[in-house]
């Protein structure tokens, strides 16, 4: 059948340009050539190999050498994360921090600074505070919803502005377009980690940004049974840095992970479509409940940068954070009275988790930190599954009961 389309789609070009240009079709064809002279197969193999025979001495036959140089079916899933998020080249690598030191490791040198998003992922913040300062790097944290306390912090040396939006754990904004406008004008890079929304929800290459990086463990992948990450870009000549440190440092991802996420990537946008629909209905639930204090979710109109979230993303997803009204130890008690859920750490698959920031995914932020930024002891996460959604809201009212 595949194979059938795919001829169909060669053989009329008016169809071929527009159908691979719509997101489900390239999610689902791109990088899968069916090789007709060899076996066929519809899918792209796993070709586990970690050398590749050669006919002549100095020219590799089909162009492969070593499988951390590069891999077939590593080559098949970079294709395809580029198309999925519009741009020229992609980068597997074996997670998502092990993209982000290549990418910091590649692009900057001992001295340079970097400004972050105060409300980073905490494995972020503990690779660029515990690593990468160590060999001279700078970071300073800024409240990035504000454009302008972005533009007060930029030093002489300053050379990448490191953003998350949605922020993990508590979903804030920010303006993506403006930030990418004023490092051009300061001649520095805007790294967006894109991992919370999903490229199918957005694009931050096309509002200005110069790298969309992702820990493809969460959504890409979707179905919690991988470990890796992701680097997509324009620049062809940062494209051949990072591609030469991708080799030079060796953290690339696995061909038996890589054949993972290309099958998780096939169902990306029907899955994004659940989980915000899911997510949607989880929290005008939790809004509306009298034991809930607060909930955070850009797709709710009480969040404050409600407006923003909806003109740079064509969909909010499906995290959400909410704070309960009577401290810790109901928290705790909440945390270890669901059953649908799982207490886990992690987002993004197709089964819903919840779990406590303070305690688990943020416990390496220093307390004041953490509090700084607003995230209490009775704040909770929840990536919101794509089951039936009747079932994810009982599980949730008879946990809330027990509070
Ligand atoms: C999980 C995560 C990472 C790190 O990715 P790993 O694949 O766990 O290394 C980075 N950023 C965000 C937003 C994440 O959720």
């Amino acid at each position: 059948m595949r194979v059938f389309a795919r001829e169909k789609i060669r053989k009329t070009n008016s169809l071929s340009a527009k159908s691979l240009h719509e997101f489900s079709t390239k999610a689902i064809h791109v990088g899968e050539e069916p090789d007709l002279s060899n076996s066929g197969d519809v899918t792209i193999p796993i070709h586990m190999s970690s050398t590749f025979a050669r006919k002549e001495v100095t020219k590799p036959s089909k162009g492969y050498e070593y499988s951390r140089t590069s891999n077939p079916t590593r080559d098949a899933l970079e294709k395809r994360l580029a198309a999925i998020e519009d741009a020229k080249f992609a980068l597997a690598f074996s997670s998502g921090l092990a993209a982000e030191t290549v990418l910091i490791l590649s692009l900057l040198k001992k001295g340079d600074h970097v400004i972050a998003f105060d409300d980073l992922y905490g494995g972020s913040r503990r690779l660029f505070n515990k690593v990468l300062e160590k060999f001279g790097l700078e970071f300073t944290y800024v409240d990035a919803r504000e454009t302008k306390n972005v533009e007060k912090s930029i030093k002489k040396n300053t050379r990448m502005i490191w953003i998350e939006t949605p922020t993990n754990p508590l979903m804030k904004i920010c303006d993506i377009r403006a930030i990418s406008k004023i490092a051009k004008r300061h001649r520095m890079l805007t790294v967006v980690d894109n991992t919370f929304a999903s490229p199918y929800f957005q694009k931050p290459l096309k509002l200005g940004a110069d790298i969309s990086l992702h820990s493809t463990t969460k959504y890409i992948n979707g179905h919690a049974d991988s470990i890796g990450g992701a680097i997509m870009l324009n620049d062809k000549e940062i494209y051949e840095l990072l591609k030469f440190h991708q080799n030079a440092i060796g953290a690339v991802s696995s061909p038996f992970n890589d054949f993972l996420v290309i099958r998780g990537i096939e169902t990306l946008a029907l899955r994004m479509e659940r989980h915000e629909k899911n997510a949607k209905a989880v929290a005008e639930f939790l809004e509306s409940h009298r034991k809930v204090k607060k909930v955070y979710y850009s797709g709710l109109k009480s969040h404050p940068q409600h407006k923003l979230a909806k003109r740079q993303m064509s969909g909010f997803s499906g995290m959400i954070s909410f704070e309960i009204k009577r401290g810790l130890k109901e928290a705790k008690r909440f945390l270890e009275s669901v059953k649908l859920f799982s207490l886990a750490e992690s987002l993004g698959g197709v089964e819903s988790l919840i779990e406590h920031p303070a305690l688990m995914t943020h416990a390496s932020i220093p307390k004041n930190e953490r509090e700084k930024i607003g995230i209490s002891d009775e704040l909770m996460r929840i990536s919101v599954g794509i089951e039936d959604i009747d079932d994810i809201i009982a599980d949730l009212r008879q946990a809330l009961n027990k509070v």
